[in-house]
Protein backbone atom coordinates (compact mmCIF):
# COMPACT_ATOMS: atom_id res chain seq x y z
CA UNK A 1 0.00 0.00 0.00
CA UNK A 2 0.82 3.66 0.03
CA UNK A 3 -0.56 7.12 -2.23
CA UNK A 4 0.59 7.17 -5.91
CA UNK A 5 4.13 7.25 -6.16
CA UNK A 6 5.06 5.54 -2.97
CA UNK A 7 7.10 2.94 -4.98
CA UNK A 8 4.68 0.37 -4.96
CA UNK A 9 5.16 -0.84 -8.64
CA UNK A 10 8.97 -0.55 -8.45
CA UNK A 11 9.53 -2.32 -5.36
CA UNK A 12 6.36 -4.97 -5.57
CA UNK A 13 7.96 -6.07 -8.61
CA UNK A 14 11.74 -6.63 -6.84
CA UNK A 15 10.58 -8.35 -4.28
CA UNK A 16 8.24 -10.71 -6.50
CA UNK A 17 11.45 -11.62 -8.12
CA UNK A 18 13.69 -12.12 -5.13
CA UNK A 19 10.78 -14.08 -2.96
CA UNK A 20 9.52 -16.27 -6.41
CA UNK A 21 5.90 -14.71 -6.14
CA UNK A 22 3.36 -13.86 -8.51
CA UNK A 23 3.12 -9.93 -8.46
CA UNK A 24 -0.65 -8.95 -9.61
CA UNK A 25 -0.98 -5.06 -10.21
CA UNK A 26 -4.49 -4.17 -10.88
CA UNK A 27 -3.11 -0.98 -12.37
CA UNK A 28 -1.30 -2.41 -14.65
CA UNK A 29 -3.52 -4.91 -15.60
CA UNK A 30 -5.96 -1.73 -16.50
CA UNK A 31 -3.48 -0.72 -18.28
CA UNK A 32 -2.87 -3.71 -20.60
CA UNK A 33 -6.65 -3.85 -21.07
CA UNK A 34 -6.81 -0.37 -22.17
CA UNK A 35 -4.15 -1.10 -24.69
CA UNK A 36 -5.76 -4.37 -26.46
CA UNK A 37 -9.03 -2.15 -26.29
CA UNK A 38 -11.05 -4.88 -24.10
CA UNK A 39 -14.20 -4.57 -23.02
CA UNK A 40 -13.32 -3.85 -19.78
CA UNK A 41 -10.42 -1.35 -20.90
CA UNK A 42 -13.23 0.60 -22.45
CA UNK A 43 -15.10 0.71 -18.73
CA UNK A 44 -12.07 1.44 -16.94
CA UNK A 45 -9.99 4.06 -19.44
CA UNK A 46 -12.82 6.93 -18.32
CA UNK A 47 -12.03 6.69 -14.77
CA UNK A 48 -8.34 5.74 -15.07
CA UNK A 49 -7.79 9.33 -17.49
CA UNK A 50 -9.81 11.26 -14.53
CA UNK A 51 -7.72 9.64 -11.40
CA UNK A 52 -10.51 8.07 -10.14
CA UNK A 53 -10.87 4.50 -8.81
CA UNK A 54 -11.97 2.16 -11.39
CA UNK A 55 -15.30 0.78 -9.88
CA UNK A 56 -15.15 -2.18 -7.58
CA UNK A 57 -16.92 -4.58 -9.04
CA UNK A 58 -14.81 -4.91 -12.53
CA UNK A 59 -11.24 -4.60 -10.31
CA UNK A 60 -12.54 -7.34 -7.99
CA UNK A 61 -13.72 -9.69 -10.45
CA UNK A 62 -10.58 -8.74 -12.10
CA UNK A 63 -8.22 -9.94 -8.95
CA UNK A 64 -10.55 -13.25 -8.51
CA UNK A 65 -9.67 -13.85 -11.90
CA UNK A 66 -5.81 -13.46 -11.47
CA UNK A 67 -5.79 -15.33 -7.84
CA UNK A 68 -7.45 -18.28 -9.10
CA UNK A 69 -4.31 -18.54 -11.77
CA UNK A 70 -1.99 -21.45 -11.03
CA UNK A 71 0.78 -19.06 -10.43
CA UNK A 72 -0.60 -17.27 -7.42
CA UNK A 73 -0.60 -20.87 -5.80
CA UNK A 74 2.79 -20.27 -4.99
CA UNK A 75 2.01 -16.82 -2.68
CA UNK A 76 1.65 -13.32 -4.61
CA UNK A 77 2.03 -9.86 -3.79
CA UNK A 78 -0.95 -7.48 -4.64
CA UNK A 79 -0.09 -4.18 -5.85
CA UNK A 80 -2.56 -1.82 -5.60
CA UNK A 81 -5.24 -4.14 -4.37
CA UNK A 82 -7.31 -3.35 -1.94
CA UNK A 83 -7.67 0.66 -2.56
CA UNK A 84 -10.37 1.01 -0.28
CA UNK A 85 -12.85 -0.84 2.80
CA UNK A 86 -15.35 -2.53 0.59
CA UNK A 87 -12.42 -3.91 -1.89
CA UNK A 88 -10.56 -5.36 1.21
CA UNK A 89 -13.94 -7.15 2.47
CA UNK A 90 -14.09 -8.48 -0.75
CA UNK A 91 -10.35 -9.66 -0.93
CA UNK A 92 -10.80 -11.24 2.62
CA UNK A 93 -13.94 -13.21 1.28
CA UNK A 94 -12.16 -14.50 -2.33
CA UNK A 95 -8.99 -15.26 -0.32
CA UNK A 96 -11.14 -17.37 2.69
CA UNK A 97 -12.43 -19.45 -0.59
CA UNK A 98 -8.92 -20.06 -2.46
CA UNK A 99 -8.29 -21.15 1.00
CA UNK A 100 -5.23 -18.23 1.24
CA UNK A 101 -5.13 -15.53 3.31
CA UNK A 102 -3.23 -12.07 3.67
CA UNK A 103 0.24 -12.71 5.91
CA UNK A 104 1.62 -8.69 5.31
CA UNK A 105 0.61 -5.44 4.62
CA UNK A 106 3.40 -3.19 4.06
CA UNK A 107 2.52 0.17 3.65
CA UNK A 108 5.21 2.37 1.44
CA UNK A 109 5.19 6.15 4.10
CA UNK A 110 5.90 9.33 2.21
CA UNK A 111 4.83 12.76 1.81
CA UNK A 112 3.42 14.23 -1.06
CA UNK A 113 6.03 16.68 -1.97
CA UNK A 114 7.85 13.64 -2.76
CA UNK A 115 5.26 11.85 -4.49
CA UNK A 116 4.62 14.83 -6.87
CA UNK A 117 8.04 15.22 -7.74
CA UNK A 118 8.10 11.57 -8.54
CA UNK A 119 5.08 11.08 -10.59
CA UNK A 120 6.01 14.45 -13.03
CA UNK A 121 9.00 13.19 -13.77
CA UNK A 122 8.29 8.81 -14.40
CA UNK A 123 8.67 7.12 -17.33
CA UNK A 124 6.71 3.61 -17.87
CA UNK A 125 7.89 0.82 -20.22
CA UNK A 126 4.99 -0.11 -22.61
CA UNK A 127 6.87 -3.42 -23.18
CA UNK A 128 7.45 -4.62 -19.65
CA UNK A 129 5.91 -2.24 -17.08
CA UNK A 130 9.31 -1.20 -15.78
CA UNK A 131 8.80 2.53 -14.19
CA UNK A 132 12.11 4.83 -14.66
CA UNK A 133 12.40 8.85 -13.33
CA UNK A 134 13.86 11.48 -15.93
CA UNK A 135 16.08 12.77 -13.12
CA UNK A 136 16.18 10.29 -10.48
CA UNK A 137 16.33 6.98 -12.57
CA UNK A 138 16.83 7.59 -15.65
CA UNK A 139 17.42 4.60 -18.33
CA UNK A 140 20.76 4.29 -20.05
CA UNK A 141 19.23 5.15 -23.86
CA UNK A 142 16.55 7.87 -23.76
CA UNK A 143 13.13 6.80 -23.76
CA UNK A 144 14.15 3.69 -24.15
CA UNK A 145 13.72 0.17 -21.48
CA UNK A 146 17.00 -1.19 -20.17
CA UNK A 147 15.76 -4.72 -19.16
CA UNK A 148 13.26 -5.38 -22.59
CA UNK A 149 14.21 -2.59 -25.04
CA UNK A 150 10.37 -1.04 -24.89
CA UNK A 151 8.98 2.19 -25.73
CA UNK A 152 9.11 4.68 -22.45
CA UNK A 153 5.97 6.81 -21.99
CA UNK A 154 4.29 9.57 -19.37
CA UNK A 155 1.68 7.65 -18.20
CA UNK A 156 -1.57 9.64 -18.77
CA UNK A 157 -3.25 9.67 -15.31
CA UNK A 158 0.54 11.08 -14.00
CA UNK A 159 -0.37 14.38 -15.64
CA UNK A 160 -0.55 17.38 -12.92
CA UNK A 161 -3.84 17.68 -12.59
CA UNK A 162 -4.63 13.76 -12.49
CA UNK A 163 -1.79 13.73 -10.03
CA UNK A 164 -3.76 15.52 -7.64
CA UNK A 165 -7.54 14.15 -7.87
CA UNK A 166 -5.21 10.82 -7.12
CA UNK A 167 -3.59 12.10 -4.02
CA UNK A 168 -7.55 12.81 -3.37
CA UNK A 169 -8.62 10.01 -3.58
CA UNK A 170 -6.07 7.98 -1.80
CA UNK A 171 -6.42 10.40 1.03
CA UNK A 172 -10.23 9.73 1.14
CA UNK A 173 -10.45 6.19 -0.13
CA UNK A 174 -7.41 4.22 0.60
CA UNK A 175 -5.66 5.44 3.77
CA UNK A 176 -8.37 4.50 5.60
CA UNK A 177 -7.11 1.29 4.85
CA UNK A 178 -4.09 1.70 7.04
CA UNK A 179 -5.61 1.80 10.58
CA UNK A 180 -8.22 -1.33 8.98
CA UNK A 181 -4.94 -3.37 8.90
CA UNK A 182 -3.40 -2.22 11.67
CA UNK A 183 -6.22 -3.66 13.65
CA UNK A 184 -5.76 -6.89 12.05
CA UNK A 185 -2.52 -6.44 13.33
CA UNK A 186 -0.87 -6.98 9.25
CA UNK A 187 0.64 -3.70 8.86
CA UNK A 188 4.56 -3.05 8.46
CA UNK A 189 5.18 0.57 7.79
CA UNK A 190 8.40 1.58 5.55
CA UNK A 191 9.59 5.04 5.21
CA UNK A 192 10.16 5.07 1.55
CA UNK A 193 11.37 8.52 0.80
CA UNK A 194 14.61 7.92 -0.05
CA UNK A 195 16.88 5.30 -2.11
CA UNK A 196 14.29 2.60 -3.66
CA UNK A 197 17.39 -0.03 -2.53
CA UNK A 198 17.29 0.68 0.92
CA UNK A 199 13.20 0.63 1.11
CA UNK A 200 13.47 -3.02 -0.44
CA UNK A 201 15.89 -3.99 2.12
CA UNK A 202 14.09 -3.01 4.72
CA UNK A 203 10.76 -4.20 3.30
CA UNK A 204 12.58 -7.78 3.17
CA UNK A 205 14.19 -8.06 6.64
CA UNK A 206 10.60 -7.05 7.76
CA UNK A 207 9.28 -9.97 5.45
CA UNK A 208 11.63 -12.20 6.70
CA UNK A 209 11.81 -11.34 10.21
CA UNK A 210 7.79 -11.89 10.75
CA UNK A 211 7.89 -15.10 8.15
CA UNK A 212 10.51 -16.45 11.01
CA UNK A 213 8.01 -15.72 13.48
CA UNK A 214 5.15 -17.56 11.80
P1 LIG B 1 -1.79 2.36 -10.20
O1 LIG B 1 -0.99 1.85 -11.34
O2 LIG B 1 -1.86 1.40 -9.05
O3 LIG B 1 -1.37 3.75 -9.79
O4 LIG B 1 -3.32 2.49 -10.73
C1 LIG B 1 -3.62 3.35 -11.81
C2 LIG B 1 -5.11 3.57 -11.86
O5 LIG B 1 -5.78 2.32 -12.09
C3 LIG B 1 -5.74 4.13 -10.59
O6 LIG B 1 -5.63 5.54 -10.50
C4 LIG B 1 -7.19 3.67 -10.77
O7 LIG B 1 -7.87 4.46 -11.72
C5 LIG B 1 -7.00 2.29 -11.37
N1 LIG B 1 -6.88 1.27 -10.30
C6 LIG B 1 -5.81 0.52 -9.98
N2 LIG B 1 -6.07 -0.31 -8.95
C7 LIG B 1 -7.35 -0.06 -8.60
C8 LIG B 1 -8.21 -0.59 -7.61
N3 LIG B 1 -7.79 -1.50 -6.72
N4 LIG B 1 -9.48 -0.10 -7.54
C9 LIG B 1 -9.91 0.82 -8.40
N5 LIG B 1 -9.16 1.37 -9.35
C10 LIG B 1 -7.88 0.93 -9.48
Amino acid sequence: MGPPGAGKGTQAKTLAVKLGLAHISTGDILRQNVAKATQLGAQAKEYMNKGLLVPDELVTKMVKDRLSQPDAAKGFILDGYPRNLKQAESLEAILKELAMGIDFVIDLDVDEKTVIERLSGRLACKGCNANYHIKNMPPKKPMICDNCGGALYQRQDDKEETIKKRLEVYRAESSPLIEHFRKENKLQQVFAGGDPEIVLNKIIELVSHDCHKV
